[in-house]
């Protein structure tokens, strides 16, 4: 029997920014659980049927005609997770001999897990959007399962996978005092990326009016909650700068 993978609704061939020192291409599935007002993927999360439905043979065909020059796919949404045959998708892609990383938001733990298990994935880049407390709900735009995003950081963390918690940072929601609670949360782990907040295209149009901490100031943030992960760098930094402002 034919084995079912969950839709496509967004394919980039290859990319160089979205699985850091990998060449990759990557592949949007639709749908979320969560309502993100910085979201940027708005029509995949709320309207993903007005999408172009991109077959999988599409991705295969790619990883086929470059052969030895991509080295994985990164599958991102939306939210990943919510699908029940990403399994199935991630194997294909690895038939094909590429490696996998997956972009969660980390609602979903039991799902890592078992992808854990079966050491289907070879990265992860998880959210940790706010501190494990009611400002996440503001964040997610939703309430939602902070338990389970806490658990969900664990199992990364206790996995022996490449991996990184981002956090976007929209002066909005996030400044110095909720880094260092998210920080304190995640303390120990490997990586934590800050990302910088783009307006433009959000998910709530309101944030679209809200002007960005300037980078110096992200660096700054940065540097403040450094001590609790290996690496903490704003997203697109060279990690050998880390003691540039510190
Ligand atoms: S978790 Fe938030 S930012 Fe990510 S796709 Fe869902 S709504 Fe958008």
């Amino acid at each position: 029997m034919a084995r079912e993978f969950p839709p496509i609704r967004g394919f980039i061939e290859n990319t160089l920014i979205d699985w850091e020192g990998k060449i990759a291409c990557e592949v949007f599935l639709p749908t979320c659980n969560l309502r993100c007002p910085i979201c940027h993927a708005g029509h995949l999360v709320i309207h993903p049927g007005e999408l172009e439905s991109i077959p999988i043979s599409t991705v295969a065909d790619c990883l086929g005609r470059h052969q030895g020059w991509i080295d994985g796919v990164v599958i991102s949404g939306g939210e990943p997770t919510l699908h029940a045959d990403l399994d199935a998708m991630i194997e294909e892609f690895r038939s094909h001999g590429a490696m996998v990383k997956l972009d969660t938001n980390g609602t979903r733990p039991e799902v890592l897990e078992n992808l854990l298990e079966r050491k289907l994935l070879d990265a992860i880049s998880m959210d940790v959007k706010a501190p494990f407390d009611e400002r996440y709900y503001q964040v997610a735009g939703c309430e939602c399962d902070i338990d389970a995003i806490r658990r969900s950081t664990r199992i990364i963390m206790r996995s022996n996978i490449e991996y990184e918690f981002r956090t976007t940072v929209c002066p909005t929601f996030t400044g110095l005092d909720e880094l260092r609670d998210i920080a304190l949360a995640i303390r120990g782990a490997k990586k934590h990326i800050l990302q910088q907040f783009r307006p433009g295209d959000c998910l709530d149009p309101a944030m679209n009016e809200v002007t960005p901490y300037p980078r110096e100031t992200l660096r700054d943030f940065a540097a403040e909650i450094r001590d609790n992960a290996a690496l903490c760098i704003v997203r697109g930094d060279w990690p050998g700068n880390q003691s540039v402002s510190a």
